[in-house]
């Protein structure tokens, strides 16, 4: 019998890396099939105990070459024994994994038994019940597995609880006993799913059962208001039968999964997570108040059609690694739209679509930071680094386009049969693209390759052909061709053509306007009568156009848009264009004009937006102008009003103020400086009722201090990364600090915070590298600033590659600014 010894430098070879690398990966998936894992959990009533598991794991080895290796990313002591076929067998614990040797194992059949402790890292337990978070590659911090999405595995659970709790988890409950003082929960084995997909929660949990249209679902929840609960429950029901037949009729497949469940949290992390037969949803975005929104109560049928719709993308047929993680996400809400807009007439969702996706995706892909959709992935552990605005607001434009190509009965065709014949398995992006390119003529794997997997975003100029009239332009990366139309509207004015490319706002990219056709539609915005400028989807996709010919520096220069913003405004009475419009004015102002500039323009600016705070009538509008005057407001006169508005002695009507409001107002008269600072900040702490903003205040408030010193220290305390944990509150310290009136003397804070870049990676969220970097350079328009990125860019030639992607987006826009400011 082979012993499993290894020498030292032997050793070394033999430990795969931290986390699930691409090689173990696709070693595993090539060696390792028909897992079930058997998990048995005993779960004391106090959280802070330790929870004890046995698991059996079962799996076929078709080869025997080199060693076995488990995830599990917990304290090594964890692990109590390991037995193979009821055999106790060697094995080792390092880098996060169970490394098993050969000698242990068979070619073939093999039963591993693990006695553990479950780590916590994922459990979120608190005194009353707990639950499971798995995704991306959490499962392997709590039981010993193969936490990788394309090893799809069976699960039989079975959980001890305190008497009284309920259980809830993928399979359906099989038994329900008593054993010493205890209650045990088994549940059925599930079907095949994804690791990241596993979920289970225990603990004192309501429930309440319905049947709609012939389907049994069962909610738990922790809301102990019975009002509002009856007042919602139905609607959540119907939401999900309604989302789930859908979902049916289009895929022709019937539900997938043996049972439906779903459980509401308290503070749950995200709006819903897609658990197969148990999703997790945040309470809160469920039970919705007696008076909430339209708004408020499409999000709500949104997430439920979003959840819904991954049981078959995404848990149905699962990406084979987490780089295709854009595509489930794409799906769901390209479905989740398709299910719900029709609820909501009174909505403009193409306006919605247009102004919500494509310049976030603008910001990002006009950078020399941007990133291809489809990115590469070497280990699990920096799933992470592939989220931002390309996935979350750039592949929803580019699936649109992609069912307007090839139609919306080809695009249904094709998921039906992808989702056929990888059910219960596992499927790339390009085994789509595969299905597709053969029923259609178009050159469907081309259109993919540039839109894709390629970075950047195509530019368009108006050209003398007349039939396609806008032309790419020359790509300076390489020799793409992106397949699109670009459409266009003409205007007849005396003997001049004027031309507004991409009216509809579908295509992507950037779409020159000249200046005639730039001042005609300023200066007749929203014509009344006229059937294209009056239509709120045309003036969004021209207002998108000209700011980013301004940004290229190839439309109005910034005193000029600035005049052209402030006579639109009034205009204006659709919130969602008064939002981007607003957010435009306030880039130019701060970053675009220089303080001469600002001067010139001050009380015209105070004056435009304090008068439609005043006249507007709608109360969201009216909130917008609010937050837009505080922040551009720089004159003894508008500083009054603030402080008025903020101590009452000031009040506008239907303009109601949060605490929230109260204390950004605090801040802004700070960081103006005009007045007793301290004093405004501490009565502003004490009349903060709500616990949690007066810690965050107390937290913030060293960061809005007059003394430099005092500022200074404020960033010094942020090197420790205890004082990054509240990262909500670091960033609000963050954009103090860099206040455009304060980027002279937070100058000295860039260097350093590129420096600490690395370590906040390691120790934050994983969205906090992003929002370090975007926020420390927003307040910045010099060449001064932007100088010292590109020199700590240059230092660091090996800098990692989505770490310096960051950094470069971050710096675009000050590096526009710098080159543009007037
Ligand atoms: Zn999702």
């Amino acid at each position: 019998m082979f012993l499993f010894q290894l020498t030292c430098t032997d050793h070394k070879s033999k430990i795969p890396e931290k986390g699930v690398s691409y090689q173990l990966n696709e070693r595993r998936k090539k060696t390792i099939d028909s897992i079930r894992y058997n998990i048995q959990l005993d779960i004391p009533g106090k959280k802070n105990e330790s929870i004890k598991g046995i698991e059996t794991i079962s799996f076929n080895l078709n080869a025997l070459d080199s060693a076995l290796v488990l995830d599990f990313n917990s304290d090594s002591t964890h692990i109590i024994s390991v037995q193979s076929e009821g055999e106790e067998i060697e094995f080792e614990v390092a880098n996060q994994h169970i490394v098993i040797g050969p000698g242990g194992l068979k070619k073939g059949h093999n039963t591993l038994t693990i006695g553990f402790i479950a780590g916590n890292l994922s459990l979120n337990r608190s005194d009353e019940y707990l639950y499971t978070l798995f995704v991306t590659d959490r499962a392997s911090t709590c039981f010993p597995l193969f936490d990788q999405p394309n090893l799809k595995a069976t699960y039989s659970l079975t959980l001890s609880i305190p008497d009284g709790w309920e259980a809830v988890s993928n399979g359906s409950l099989k038994s329900k006993t008593s054993r010493s003082g205890k209650c045990v929960f088994q549940f059925a084995e599930t079907k095949p799913i994804s690791s990241y997909l596993f979920a289970f929660a225990a603990g004192k949990f309501f429930k309440t059962e319905k049947t709609v249209k012939g389907r049994p679902m069962t909610m738990y929840y922790r809301e102990t208001d019975a009002a509002k609960v009856n007042r919602n429950k139905d609607e959540i029901f119907n939401l999900h039968a309604k989302s789930l037949s859908w979902l049916e009729n289009y895929t022709s497949i019937p539900y997938p999964f043996e049972k439906f469940d779903f459980v509401l949290i308290p503070s749950f992390q995200y709006g819903g997570m897609e658990h197969p037969g148990s999703i997790f949803y945040n309470e809160s975005a469920l039970f919705l108040d007696e008076n909430a929104s339209v708004n408020e109560k499409m999000a709500r049928a949104s997430v439920i059609a979003h959840e819904s719709a991954h049981m078959w993308f995404g848990d149905l047929v699962t990406m084979d690694w987490f780089n295709d993680v854009w595509l489930k996400e794409v799906f769901a809400n390209f479905m989740a739209a398709k299910i719900v807009h029709p609820s909501f007439p009174e909505i403009n969702h193409e306006l919605r679509f247009l102004l919500a996706h494509y310049p976030s995706a603008y910001e990002v892909d006009r950078t020399a930071g941007t990133n291809p959709i489809l990115q590469d992935l070497g280990n699990l552990k920096n799933a992470g680094t592939l989220y931002g605005a390309i996935i979350y607001m750039k592949a929803p434009i580019v699936m649109r386009q992609l069912e307007r190509k090839i139609g919306g009965k080809l695009m249904r065709e094709s998921l039906g049969e992808y989702l056929k014949n990888y059910a219960y398995s596992n499927a790339r992006w390009d085994d789509l693209i595969g299905i597709i390119d053969k029923k259609t003529p178009l050159d469907i794997a081309d259109w993919s390759n540039v839109w894709v997997k390629t970075p950047g975003m195509p530019e368009y100029t108006l050209s003398n052909e007349p039939k396609t009239k806008y032309s790419q332009k020359q790509d300076s990366v390489s020799n793409r061709t992106w397949q699109q139309t670009v459409g266009y509207k003409d205007v007849k004015l005396g003997q001049k053509r004027l031309y507004f490319p991409n009216p509809d706002g579908i295509a992507y990219g950037y779409f020159q306007m000249d200046s005639a056709s730039t001042s005609y539609f300023f200066r007749n915005y929203n014509k009344a009568g006229d059937s294209v400028l009056s239509k709120p989807v045309f003036r969004g996709a021209m207002l998108v156009n000209v700011w980013e010919g301004f940004l290229r520096g190839d439309g109005p220069d910034a005193e000029e848009f600035l005049k052209d913003v402030l006579l639109t405004l009034p205009k204006e009475k659709d919130p969602l264009l008064t939002d981007y419009l607003l957010g435009r004015l306030q880039s130019l102002w701060w970053s675009f004009l220089s303080d001469e500039k600002r001067n010139k323009y001050q009380s015209e600016v105070e004056k435009v937006t304090w008068n439609l705070l005043n006249e507007t009538t709608d109360k969201g509008i009216k909130k917008s102008y609010f937050r837009a005057f505080k922040r551009v407001a720089l004159s003894d006169d508008a500083y009054q009003k603030m402080e008025s508005l903020w101590n009452k002695t000031l009040v506008v009507k239907d303009l109601t103020l949060s605490e929230e409001d109260k204390i950004s107002l605090a801040y802004d008269l700070a960081i103006r400086g005009k007045g007793d600072v301290k004093a405004i900040l501490q009565t502003q702490l004490d009349s903060t009722k709500n616990p949690d903003r007066k810690a965050r205040m107390q937290f913030v408030i060293p960061s809005l201090s007059q003394d430099e010193a005092e500022r200074d220290a404020f960033f010094e305390s942020l090197k420790k990364p205890e004082n990054r944990e509240k990262e909500a509150w670091v960033l609000d310290g963050l954009s103090n600090l860099h206040h455009p009136l304060r980027s002279g003397s937070a100058i000295k804070y860039l260097r350093p915070s590129l420096d600490l870049l690395q370590e906040i990676q390691l120790t934050g969220d994983i969205f906090f590298p992003t929002r370090w970097t975007n926020t420390t350079f927003s307040g910045h328009s010099s060449a001064e600033a932007t100088h010292i990125a590109a020199k700590f860019l240059h230092e660091h030639p090996g800098y990692p590659y989505f770490l310096r992607n960051k950094v470069l987006q971050a710096i675009d826009m000050p590096q526009r600014a710098a080159r543009l400011k007037r």
